[in-house]
Order: C-alpha cells, then structure tokens, then sequence
C-alpha cells in the first residue's frame, strides 16, 4: 500500500434503498479524491434477495442489477450501468475500488428441493441432534430471469452444506445435508463445534461444479467490473483452502497488481493470524481487536486502561496485514455484530488509526456521512476530512509511544525532511499535559493544535521538548505552526 493511503467503506447498513448510490458516489468522486481517500470499499453488486437487501442475502453472482429477478432489476444501490459508470468516474479520478464479495452462502432460492439431511446442535454442529431425515429446503436456484446469460449454471441442494430450514416441517434449525463423503469443511473456525455454517444456503467449496463456477465467475466479475481489490465476506465459515487457492488464482490473473482482504471476524489476534498463515499472507484482515479496544474504552466512563489499546491487536503483532477501522455495517447500533464505538470517542478512534505508522485506514461511511437515520445522524465529514489532511500532511516517519498513564497517552511522530513533527495526545479522562520530547532543533519553534480544541501555541524548550495540552475526553494533534 503507498504511503498514508485511506480507504473508505462507502456504505453502511441503512444506506438508502432508492437506487441512486452508485450515482451519488459517482457524483461526489472528485470531492472523495480531494478529501484525501484514495480507495472505496464498495457495497455487494450482486443481486440479493430484494431491492433493499444490503447485498449480503446473495442471491444471483451473475446479476450486478441487470435482469429482472426478485422483482427488481437494480439492486439496493442502482443498475448494473450506472455501477460500470460509477467505477468509471472514480478510476478517472484515480480512486481505487474494491469489491465486496460473498462466497459463504446463496439467499432467496426458486423453489424447494427434498434432500436428506441430518439436524445438528445449534452450539455444537459436530453433533447430530436427529437421525438421516428427508427435508425440504430452499437450495434450487433457476436464474429465469437471466435466462443463462454469461452462465448456464444452475445450483442444486448438492452444491451446498447447510440449510437452516425444513419447508415441510417447517422447522428451523441447522441441517447438515448429506451425500457421498459431504461434510462441513474442517477449515473453517471452529466456534460453535464447527462454524461453516452461518446463514442461508451454505455453499460447498469442496464439490468440483462449485469451485469451476466460481472460478469461472471471478474472471468474468474483474474483466467486467475492472475493480482493483476484493473484500471477503466472512472468510470465518468459508474453507481456507478453498480461499488460499482463488486468491493466488486472483493475484496470478492481475499479475500482483491487486488488493486483498477479508474480514475475519473474531476479537482475537492468534485466529487472525493463523488465518494470514493459511492463506500465505495474500489478505489483509481488519484488525477486530483493535475495533472492540475501542470500543470497550468508549464505553469505560474513562476507567479504561489506555495504555493497552493496542494490546493483542492485529496491526501491533501483524502490522504489515492488518487494516485499521473504527466501525462497519455490521457493528453500527442494531445490526449484527453491534459493538458501536460511542460518539465522544470517534475523534479519538480516528486519530489512533489515521496518525500511527502502521496499518491501512477504513474510513466508514456511517461516521463520515452519519448513518441514514434521524436520531443517528451524526456527520463527521469535516472533523475527519481534517484528520485525513493532517495524515497526509504530517504523519510519516518513526513514532515514539508515551503510553506511561491510564487515561493520557501520547505519541510523536518524528516526521520528514518536509514535514512538521506530529504530536499527538488522548485523554479519556480531564484535561491533561505531557511532556514529550520532539527534538532539540525545534527548541524556541511554536507548536498548534491542528484539531481546533486548543487555540493557544505551545513552545518548545531549549532541550527540545514540549508541555502538550488535551482537553477532557478529546484528542489534540499539534504540529510546528511553521510548517501550516
Ligand atoms: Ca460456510
């Protein structure tokens, strides 16, 4: 990745089901490129089980909002077209995209299929609750509405694992389906026993048919989309193997010149890098525990412990692999995964993933544009358009930790033969000093805050070092008022 490059996940989970996002992203693609993001994490592109489906119910590989199918032709976000036009605009202003791909299961079948299958515990799916039974689950997938354009492949109960009901019992729990030597993939996590399944239809990697067509299907989506990079959906439930041999198939076809991550979704570093392992470290992942640290210290009424925020995260032990994020889709207030980093904290958040030397900032666009719902509406485009100016103007070289005080850390980046030194300091608690030393040729120069929190200037001592100010519960980010 260049130097202090930001990427941002263009989407969160209530984005407008109007279908006019790709139009509004094509629209806004200067603004985005001046704001100083380079990347945009796009949302799903293929068609899901509605028109307001987020695109993680996936439905269709082959429809990016083409064909009639599940009463609509565009999905959540607009037309196949207006998508080709949007990853067009942002190319022309030379911002990367990268596509959000779902590969552990299919949503919305045509109709029922009757299969044998055997009903395992919810906790433990190593363990057979029932005997062999003939079920009836949704697994028959037709397309008629794409009447076998760009592929005659039709999906049958076969190429799945797992389903998670019985139409004719009408019965929900997770049934593993059986065949000749079909079983979950043994590499997968293995929380909850076994965690292949987690929704839906649960794809089977391992039968040839599905991994020819998937195969078939990922040329066919980078030679139509041309998109630079891939983001993985829950690479959790899907077989390691499976995912070590497309993504070195994905980096053979663009000759290296591509980007990979996952997101792999667990609050513990060793999973992740054993992951990183398996997989021949061609996928960075986002840095889960980093996310849930802060997480934890918003919600801490300051007794957190800040000295540890990076304590066990990804971007400490695997620096060079791990993407730093503060919020996503599925951890805003009320989805999934919610584990929301609270409001006074954001600016902080921000600032421990957009000043430190290490890790590829995720921008998530539930904080910059704020989330699609009245009492949430909370927009940080300026405060952040700010942080990522100070980034790209100030944040380079080695950095030296202050981390010596429960609720006041601080950190100097040393900076380049053109750029100020950047000092950053946090309090989760009062207003806060500390020393911190940034050279003893910046002794007499004068010192701003650039967050706009402290309006004063700081002077830097004869021995090079300086009393940095925070107010309570914020950050500050001063630099050499010279360099401004
Ligand atoms: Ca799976």
């Amino acid at each position: 990745m260049d130097d202090n490059f930001v990427m941002m996940q263009a989407f969160e989970w209530t984005t407008p089901s109007d279908g006019n996002y790709y139009t509004f992203l094509k629209d806004n693609a200067k603004n985005i490129k001046e704001s100083g993001i380079d990347a945009l994490w796009l949302p799903p592109m293929c068609k899901g089980t509605s028109k307001d489906d987020v695109g993680y119910g996936i439905y269709d590989l082959r429809d990016l909002g083409e064909f009639d199918q599940k009463s609509t032709v565009r999905t959540k976000y607009g037309t196949k077209d207006e998508l080709l036009e949007c990853i067009k605009v942002l190319h022309e202003n030379n911002i990367k995209v990268y596509g959000d791909v779902v590969l552990n299961h299919k949503a919305g079948a045509d109709y029922t299929e009757k299969f044998k299958a055997i009903m395992v515990d919810q906790n433990d799916r190593t363990k057979d609750v029932s005997g062999e039974l003939e079920i009836e689950g949704w697994t028959g997938f037709e397309f008629s509405g794409r009447n076998n354009k760009y592929s005659d492949f039709k999906w049958h109960y076969y190429h799945f694992s797992g389903i998670d009901f019985d139409n004719s019992s009408k019965t929900k729990a997770v049934y593993r389906i059986l065949g000749n030597g079909k079983y979950w993939s043994n590499e997968v996590s293995n929380e909850n026993g076994n965690y292949d399944y987690l929704m839906n239809a649960d794809i089977d990697h391992s039968h040839p048919d599905v991994e020819n067509e998937i195969f078939k299907w990922i040329d066919w989506y980078l030679d139509t989309t041309r998109i630079d990079g891939i983001r993985f959906d829950a690479l959790k439930h899907i077989d390691y193997g499976f995912i070590d041999k497309l993504s070195r198939h994905i980096m053979q076809k663009k000759q290296g010149d591509f980007y990979l991550l996952g997101e792999y979704w667990q609050n513990d570093e060793s999973s992740m890098s054993k992951y990183l392992d398996n997989t021949d470290w061609r996928i960075d992942l986002f840095d889960v525990v980093l996310h849930f640290n802060m997480s934890k210290a918003s919600k801490s009424n300051g007794t957190y412990d800040m000295r540890k925020i990076f304590d066990n995260t990804l971007v400490k032990q695997k620096p060079l692999n791990a993407v730093t994020f503060v919020d996503n889709h599925d951890s805003q207030p009320g989805q999934s995964l919610e584990s929301w980093v609270d409001d006074w904290f954001k600016e902080i958040a921000y600032a421990l993933i957009l000043f430190r030397k290490d890790g590829y900032p995720c921008i998530f666009a539930g904080d910059y544009y704020g989330i699609n719902s009245e009492e949430l509406k909370n927009q940080k485009k300026s405060m952040i358009d700010n942080m990522i100016k100070v980034r790209k103007k100030f944040a380079y070289g080695n950095q030296d930790d202050y981390f010596d005080n429960q609720q006041v850390i601080g950190w100097v980046r040393r900076g380049d033969i053109n750029s100020s030194k950047l000092v950053v300091i946090i309090s989760i608690g009062d207003s806060a000093q500390k020393q911190m030393f940034v050279g003893e040729e910046e002794a007499d120069e004068i010192y701003v805050d650039l967050s706009g929190h402290n309006n004063h200037e700081i002077k830097i001592d004869e021995n090079g070092n300086g009393l940095f100010e925070v107010g309570p519960g914020q950050v500050s980010y001063w630099v050499n008022k010279k360099f401004i």
